[in-house]
């Protein structure tokens, strides 16, 4: 593979990552991306490994020595600090992130997203290792307009509805609207790690993804995930449209959506992983405000691809 070089024309220097939450839907195609098309090497840490399988049982690759499934349970498990050491970067994907379980799991869904990340961002800190850590665009929470009745016209007003991180109030639910217990613990480990930067110096990358979307993103219940729960909604549609079910809405299907194909979104980590000079202390919010659509206009997308000639039956 020909030398490559960053953003600035500096020649890329091979890294050895420590990707926690590998196996997982981002996981998988960075993993993919960083064993195709660098020479970077992986450790690859989770409590599955399904999504890449095809990455470790592959050993005619050329890139098989450069990726190791370490099977690591983070919420208890002395050999993650061992393994962060041996790395020049960290890349913390792990976490409780599935919609359904905000509300029926919330303690898991905190201890998931802030306790069990709490480790890992000590272990950067300490031992001078860069952190990439993958937030949520939940993070911003509500907007006033959301608030409006839902035929008021300001709620078409973009001073209503779009969130400017500088200058928008920052609302999440009472805390018996348990939802947002993962919006709130994501907001607190980012707040922790901005303040390891600030006050300990620790190298930091923060993403929030907008709803990246692609293959293997979640679970057909039954079919290729537990036959209980509630995947997210481009599955749980497909799975309504596989069964011949009609498509249910939440609220009358208004919220909005941004969806990002997952290999566009991969090419934006890449660059920061490649570019630290340019990415550390920074936070990128990576979604495409050109793709906006109502969870009601999904519907009936999806209802038109799947079957053109019937019309989409909301419920
Ligand atoms: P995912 O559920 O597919 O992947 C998460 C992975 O983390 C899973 O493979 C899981 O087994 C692993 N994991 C969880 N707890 C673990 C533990 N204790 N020890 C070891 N491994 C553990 O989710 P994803 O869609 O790939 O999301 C990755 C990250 O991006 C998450 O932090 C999520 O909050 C964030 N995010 C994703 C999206 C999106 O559009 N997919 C949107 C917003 C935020």
């Amino acid at each position: 593979m020909a030398s490559r070089v960053d953003l600035d024309g500096n020649s890329i220097k091979t890294l050895t990552i420590c990707m926690i939450g590998a196996g997982g839907f981002i996981g998988s195609h960075l993993c993919e991306k960083l064993l195709e098309e660098t020479l970077h090497k992986i450790l690859a840490v989770d409590v599955y490994n399904d999504k890449i399988k095809h990455l470790l049982e592959n050993s005619n690759q050329l890139w098989a020595d450069r990726i190791q499934f370490h099977r690591i349970n983070i919420k208890h498990d002395s050999r993650l600090e061992g393994l962060i050491k041996m790395a020049d970067l960290t890349i913390n994907l792990a976490a409780i992130c599935t919609p359904a379980d905000y509300n029926t799991r919330p303690l898991d869904t905190i201890y998931s997203n802030f306790i069990d990340a709490l480790p890992v961002v000590k272990y950067c800190s300490e031992n001078n290792k860069r952190l990439i850590h993958f937030s949520t665009c939940e993070v911003y929470g509500k907007t006033i307009g959301s608030f409006l009745p839902k035929d008021h016209p300001l709620r078409q007003d973009p001073e209503f509805y779009v969130l400017n991180e500088e200058t928008s109030p920052c609302i999440f639910g009472s805390i018996e609207k348990q939802r947002w217990s993962y919006a709130c613990a994501k907001q607190l480990i980012e707040r922790l790690i901005y303040a390891e930067g600030a006050e300990n110096g620790l190298e930091f990358t923060i993403v929030r993804p907008f709803n990246w979307i692609g293959p293997r993103m979640d679970f057909i219940p039954g079919v290729d995930g537990p036959s209980e729960g509630v995947p997210r909604v481009l599955a749980c549609f497909s799975n309504n449209l596989l069964r011949g079910e009609p498509l249910k809405l939440v609220d009358g299907g208004q919220s909005q959506r941004t969806f990002v194909y997952i290999k566009d979104a991969i090419e934006a980590v890449h660059l920061m992983i490649e570019n630290p000079a340019r990415a550390n202390g920074h936070i990128f919010n990576v979604g495409n405000p050109n793709n906006e659509v109502t969870v009601k206009q999904l519907a009936e997308m999806m209802s038109e691809v799947r079957e053109p000639e019937q019309k989409y039956m909301p419920r």
